[in-house]
């Protein structure tokens, strides 16, 4: 175990406000249960029923916040996101009980705080809603992915559509911030079948959407009659022209958004702003000093539990993280994400916040591989900004690859 906030290289409790944007933090809390686990999922949850101690789970939640409280220098929260997992499993009591531990802690809530709850369908009642909205919710997502009851069942997702126009009803009758979440390319499903969801869309007219196109390993077996590569850039085109009709601009690779609705805490993630993760496999990042650190829980029930237990009676475990638990970035690493994240977002990457970061010999070098990536069509430039193409937004991953810097490519 090696204290990355002690003397194995630099503090992770920044003292120095100026290289903070905004001096704030958001703040990610996992909650690992699920009703039943979807067939395309790989992220660290459990169904409700092969771990029932939901109250325990809320606890160390609580006592993790508060034995890291110093972690981050950051006492202004502008974000709070439940994210999971199927965070609507929590009642609105224990939802309250984390909220409330960092305004015990004298953690201050910015006026326009956003704090999100991801919510599956068949998870909410009209009285749980008015719940989470008297916690402190103000935004919530809901996993619609499809509206079509066979693809529905073909992920082993809960619900069906009924439900889920249930809790879209319940939401709109408590938030006017919130978010639905499609997937497409699901097996058997070509353009055609793909149109009802994007009518659907179109009617009930969300201020946000994130639409993102189903990833797989290559040997999982829902990749069985998934359509061709150039029908799901047809999809593509067509959820763009369809999502644009409604008035939303598209932010992100997969976010759409009315105008003031993007999501302020996914923003984080894309702009190399700190955020803090908290629960079982949350991941933190720290954007100074260097070139930034990654930090993580275990992915284990028993093996996050465990470690909880231990920082509760060991203080000075505060900021240690095991050798598997934390990344010291490298130059050429933090560059490489840098580019990667500003370049999904439509405002895109502006080479003088890469001068700012990491200096002039390096925004050269960067500027050389934008060049070449613009001759072939997949950038577009604007002064010192440059943007994803139409070209370039369907083969994104081949434009990130030109943009994958080595420690020979920089000056480390
Ligand atoms: S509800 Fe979400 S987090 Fe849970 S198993 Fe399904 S996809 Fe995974």
């Amino acid at each position: 175990m090696v204290d990355i906030g002690k003397s194995n290289g630099p503090s992770l409790i920044n003292h120095d406000s100026t290289t903070c944007m905004e001096n704030t933090l958001g703040v990610y809390i996992h909650i690992p249960f699920c009703i039943q686990r979807c067939s395309y999922c790989d992220f660290a949850t459990y169904a409700k029923d092969q771990i029932a101690a939901n109250d325990a789970y809320v606890e160390a939640v609580c006592t993790e916040i508060r034995c890291r409280q110093n972690i981050f220098s950051e006492k202004k929260l502008s974000t709070i996101y439940f994210g999971g997992g199927t965070p609507s499993l929590l009642t609105p009591e224990q939802i309250k009980k984390i909220i409330d531990q960092f305004k015990t802690l004298g953690f201050e809530f910015l006026p326009d705080i956003e704090i999100t709850l991801e919510v599956n369908p068949a998870t909410l009642s009209s009285q749980k809603c008015e719940g989470f909205r008297q916690a402190g919710v103000n935004r919530i997502s809901i996993g619609c992915q499809s509206f079509n009851d066979d693809y529905l069942k073909a992920c082993n997702r809960e619900h069906n559509v009924q439900d889920t126009l249930h809790t879209i009803d319940l939401v709109q009758s408590h938030f006017t911030n919130y978010s639905l979440d499609l997937l497409f390319s699901l097996p058997q499903q070509g353009l055609e079948q793909l149109e009802p969801d994007l009518l659907k869309m179109q009617e009930i007219s969300p201020p946000h959407i994130s639409a993102y196109c189903l990833t797989l390993p290559e040997k999982h077996p829902m990749n069985q009659g998934r359509c061709s590569d150039e029908e799901q850039a047809e999809m593509f085109d067509r959820t763009l022209q369809v999502f644009g009709q409604m008035g939303m601009k598209r932010y992100e690779i997969s976010n759409f958004s009315k105008p003031g609705f993007e999501s302020r805490h996914n923003n984080l993630y894309w702009t190399d702003q700190n955020y803090w993760g908290v629960g079982l496999s949350a991941h933190s990042y720290k954007r100074d000093p260097h070139w930034g650190y990654r930090f993580w829980n275990p992915s284990s029930y028993q093996a996050y539990m465990q470690k909880i237990q231990d920082l509760a009676h060991d203080g000075s475990l505060e900021t240690s993280f095991s050798k598997n638990e934390r990344e010291s970035l490298m130059k050429h690493e933090s560059l490489s994400d840098f580019c990667h994240t500003h370049l999904r977002l439509h405002d895109g990457l502006n080479l003088s916040s890469v001068r700012h970061k990491y200096g002039e010999p390096t925004v050269s070098k960067v500027a050389d591989r934008l060049v070449v990536l613009e001759k072939k069509g997949w950038l577009n430039v604007d002064r010192d900004r440059w943007r994803l193409s139409d070209n370039g937004l369907l083969v994104s991953n081949q434009v990130f690859s030109g943009l994958l810097f080595s420690a020979q490519d920089i000056d480390n």
